[in-house]
């Protein structure tokens, strides 16, 4: 199972996971791969690592020591899945015969590891962003006087869920997603401005002129104006460049509202008009992470399919190369599996 240089675009560097190892984490260490087994369990096979400097074989579950320890790969891989199918902490637990409790510590340890995954494989490579759309959606925390604002930001071209942010509906929380933003671009040093559409709220404006100071950039906010919920007016507002930046069908914030729609499908505490919201709000950060792991790497996305080259005369030939947003934004090489994620030889610092 070769499954770090061919996979992803960066080289993830191996270290030694044992804690009582005189290397442990160390990156001077030399890790080399020694042979291979395979589980009674469910017939998976395992990779088997060497390490020099400590003089002990380890096993590729060596990296993945950060869940409480109750459960299989099998069990771990059943419960992501789950999270993703808009299914709640206590029908997940239900399903796999735990406890409520154990299901939100293994919630919390995928969490983090994708936390992790994420952030180092965009500072890995010069992402190509083009095109941003950023929105928020409302849920409740505690009880439902109580609003809780997610806002996220979007990248249209590759469909890349980029980051998140949750908290009041204020500067305050567009502030702290758009610094998220702004730490994976960098600098930009494309030919193009880059382009950012929202809807109304002013949050954003003031969170862009603060934040993207030094980073060229035309902005669009587009005004929807409703009485009685019923769309009557689409005002486009350039708050920064003209029309003639915006060109073909970048006039809109479509993209990101579609997105909202598979969000609001797919994490349980977003679903609305159900008791389904938010009791506590940790919990909700680590079911949007594991969302954004299972949409951005493993999720193939039907238009961003590309046609291939020849298309098979038999209806049994395949006619699209089918992509994930992370394919498309040149940070993997094929979709990733949830498997790959618990085993990638990541620092989590505890
Ligand atoms: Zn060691």
């Amino acid at each position: 199972m070769n499954l770090i240089p061919t996979k992803l675009n960066t080289e993830l560097k191996l270290f030694c996971p044992r804690r009582t190892c005189l290397c442990y984490q160390s990156l001077d260490n030399t890790i080399t791969k020694d042979g291979v087994y395979t589980t009674k369990n469910d017939g998976m096979v395992r990779q088997m690592f060497y390490c020099r400097e400590g003089k002990h074989r380890f096993s590729e579950t060596g990296y993945c020591d950060l869940f409480g320890k109750h459960g299989s790969f099998k069990e771990y891989e059943q419960m992501c899945k789950l999270s993703c199918y808009g299914l709640s902490t206590d029908a997940i637990a239900d399903v796999l015969i735990k406890d409520p409790r154990t299901i939100a510590i293994w919630q919390r340890g995928v969490s983090k590891k994708t936390n992790i995954f994420h952030d180092f494989i965009c500072l890995s490579i010069t992402l190509t962003v083009i095109f941003i759309q950023m929105d928020e959606l409302w849920s409740y925390l505690k009880n439902k006087n109580n609003q809780l604002w997610v806002f996220v930001g979007f990248e249209v071209d590759s469909r890349f869920w980029m980051n998140f942010e949750s908290g009041s509906r204020t500067t305050h929380t567009a502030t702290k997603l758009v610094k998220k933003i702004k730490h994976y671009i960098g600098i930009l040093s494309q030919a193009n401005p880059l382009k950012i559409t929202t809807d109304k709220l002013a949050a954003y404006k003031n969170a862009l002129q603060s934040v993207f100071t030094d980073i060229d950039y035309v902005y669009l906010q587009i005004v929807k104006k409703r009485i009685k919920m019923r769309l009557i007016t689409v005002k486009k507002c350039f708050v920064k460049g003209t029309e003639a930046d915006f060109k073909g069908k970048t006039q809109n914030t479509s993209y990101i509202e579609r997105f909202n729609l598979t969000l609001r499908q797919r994490v349980s505490y977003l679903q609305r008009k159900t008791l389904g919201y938010c009791k506590k709000k940790a919990n909700f950060t680590d079911a949007l992470w594991i969302n954004l792991y299972d949409y951005n790497y493993r999720c193939h996305h039907k238009s961003l399919r590309l046609p291939l080259k020849h298309p098979g005369t038999s209806k049994f030939q395949k006619n699209w190369a089918h992509r994930t947003p992370a394919m498309a934004m040149g940070l993997t090489q094929e979709a990733l599996t949830w498997r790959f994620l618990f085993v990638a030889p990541i620092l989590v610092t505890r």
